[in-house]
């Protein structure tokens, strides 16, 4: 349901779900981000979270977009404008996905989308490929003075590559820091031809090099992770750890 104030549209309360041949209503208020509008990220987690592995909605495609560089932009340009920054290119997305998906932030210069028609690589190329042409003309590279903004995304596509949430996000994760070390800018979409089973992948999320990259790791999410690996991997003995 939308809540209107004075006739403009303010936001939307409540989803309508369909499980197992049976609809319910939940009317609990939605968490939105207080910078962009967007879902927060509790609430697109829960979301894409019923909807691959209650509803087992087919033909999706989880995509997590993160701007370059955002760091660099903070520092020559000042946090307001980084903010700025952070809220025009939520506003695209949105505009990209439109009725066609969900949009969340999930982190600072992080956004996770969930394609409801974008099933296989060929569905989901021009989607991305159109956020990236319209970052490029809002932000046009190389205007002295301006800022620099480009997007680097990762995705995959359930059930095609991933049987449930938590494979969806370890592989369109794993496609980000593939796009992330071949140079930024540009989108990759997960293949397991190319990039290996999801086996491979979370074995190679692991390594030492990803965790120093990346920034927003908390020290408790570290342990958690190694913690994880030397309980449920015996292959993984805690001297190499
Ligand atoms: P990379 O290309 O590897 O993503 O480099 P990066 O500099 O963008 O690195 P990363 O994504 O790890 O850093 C995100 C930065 O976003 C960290 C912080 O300075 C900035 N940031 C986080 N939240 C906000 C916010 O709400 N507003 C602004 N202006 N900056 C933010
Ligand atoms: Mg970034």
């Amino acid at each position: 349901a939308g809540i209107y104030e004075n006739g403009v549209y303010n936001m939307s309360v409540g989803y309508i779900h369909e499980y197992m041949e049976r609809t319910y209503n939940d009317t609990r208020k939605i968490e939105i981000d207080s910078l962009t509008g967007l879902l927060a990220k509790a609430e697109i987690t829960n979301m894409v979270i019923r909807t691959v592995d209650l509803e087992k909605r087919q033909n999706v495609t989880l995509a997590i977009v993160d701007i370059d560089h955002f760091k660099k932009v903070n520092d020559e340009f000042g946090h307001m404008t980084g903010d700025n920054i952070i809220r025009q290119v939520a506003a695209i997305l949105a505009d990209e996905v439109g009725d066609n998906g969900l949009v969340g932030r999930i982190g600072g210069d992080e956004f996770m989308i969930l394609f409801y028609d974008a099933f296989d690589m060929e569905a989901a190329r021009p989607r991305l490929r159109s956020i990236k042409n319209t970052v490029c003309g809002v932000f046009p590279p190389d205007v002295p003075g301006q800022p620099t903004v480009t997007l680097s995304i990762g995705c995959a596509a359930f059930p095609k590559d991933a049987s449930n949430y938590e494979e969806l996000f370890t592989l369109a994760d794993f496609a980000l820091y593939r796009a992330k070390e071949k140079g930024r800018n540009r989108y990759i979409i997960y293949s397991r031809e190319l990039h290996g089973d999801i086996t491979a992948v979370k074995n190679a999320t692991i390594s030492k090099t990803r965790i120093n990259n990346r920034g927003d790791m908390s020290k408790a999410d570290i342990l958690c992770v190694i913690m994880d690996k030397v309980v449920c991997r015996e292959d993984y003995p805690v001297e190499r750890l």
